[in-house]
């Protein structure tokens, strides 16, 4: 499925199914573009505070499947249990999801893996609700585990109360980190959800593309302003055409040979990593001088204000370069922790 949709994978369709109607309407216009290979409604909504609105339940998925069949668009829906992943499953639902408030909970992810035994179909997995790669990754082993071949992870931003412009903020290294984690698995980023409103889906879309990321999972609704949840950061399918056709699709890997210009780069990067280890190489060389010495005559191996006195000589002149202070300070405490640990070994050496 997600290896077979040509890039960027866009999933559309409103955060709830509400009425059939509600659904047809809003498939026929997404279907009108040809750009959307999921159709997504959330069927049974996790809503912070009860009261609000919690979906239609069961007799929605019927609607989902019915529609996506009408206009030719595989359907997917958000699973938290095992009851919803049978019900999804029965009434035909092409992909299922789990959503960032079930990632957190591992109880929860078992559960469903365990109803994904034997059984293909695709999975998206958000991430959790609070910045822990390794929830994420979890979830993902869970249900790759049961058996499931094609996964997808869906970044949505990350709960904080830092106040910032985005609903949930994005973090993007998190969602790089998996990347690497997991190179074969497709990364789609959910811009209704980190950023909340409307007039930052454009943005965050085109950040989410400029990161290398598979796709997008955008919340569309044919009158976003009287949606049952989510209504803010819902937008129309007109306005989500516009919004793709203004997106700039960069090329993520030329071969190698095709683009000389970087490939001139590239090997200068190469050379200047060379001289970088071979740097911090002939560092540790004299750290190994400084350990044994400080051994020899009884010195305590952290010198609190020689290490002041580094950080504050190597941000002053990487700042004259044009390197940011927090770069530099992560960096040097790298390699003093490094320094650190090699001088004990040194002086436990008999
Ligand atoms: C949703 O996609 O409508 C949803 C509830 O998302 P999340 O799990 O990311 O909050
Ligand atoms: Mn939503």
């Amino acid at each position: 499925m997600f290896s077979t949709i040509e890039k960027p994978i866009l999933i559309a369709g409103p955060c709830s199914a509400e009425s059939e109607e509600q659904l047809d309407c809003i498939t026929k216009e997404l279907a009108t573009t040809r750009q959307v290979d999921l159709l997504r409604a959330g069927i049974w909504k996790p809503r912070t505070r009860p009261g609000s609105f919690e979906g239609v339940g069961e007799i929605g998925l019927n609607w989902l499947a019915k529609v996506g069949k009408k206009y030719g668009i595989p359907t997917t829906t958000e699973v938290a249990n095992i009851k919803h992943v049978e019900q999804a499953l029965k009434a035909g639902i092409d992909v299922l999801w789990i959503g960032a408030r079930t990632t957190v909970n591992p109880f929860s992810v078992q559960e469903i893996a365990d109803a994904l035994q034997g059984v293909k179909v695709p999975v998206m997995i958000k991430n959790p609700i609070n910045p822990d790669l390794n929830l994420w990754v979890g979830a993902i082993e869970r249900i790759r585990n049961a058996g499931i071949t094609e996964i997808a992870a869906i970044h949505r931003g990350f709960s904080s109360y830092e106040k910032t412009k985005f609903r949930n903020i994005p973090k993007w290294g998190i969602p790089v980190e998996l990347m690497q984690l997991f190179p074969e698995i497709p990364i789609i980023c959910d811009p209704s959800h980190i950023g909340g409103a409307r007039d930052l889906i454009s943005s965050v879309s085109q950040k989410a593309l400029d990161m290398n990321m598979s796709g997008l999972m955008i919340e569309t609704h044919h009158k976003p302003d009287q949606a049952l949840s989510d209504a803010k950061q819902q937008i129309t399918p007109a306005r989500l055409t516009d919004i793709l056709n203004e997106l700039v699709i960069r090329n993520p890997n030329p071969a190698k040979g095709t683009d000389y210009i970087l490939d001139d780069l590239r090997s200068k990067i190469d050379e200047i990593d060379e001289d970088l280890i071979n740097n911090l190489a002939r560092r540790f060389e004299v750290i190994d001088k400084i350990g044994a010495y400080k051994k020899d005559n009884n010195m305590t191996i952290l010198q609190i204000e020689r290490w002041f006195e580094i950080l504050s000589s190597r941000k002053k002149s990487g700042s004259s370069k044009g390197l940011r202070d927090e770069f530099i300070d992560e960096v040097l405490k790298s390699i003093h922790k490094e320094s650190v640990y090699q001088q004990t070994n040194i002086l436990n050496r008999d």
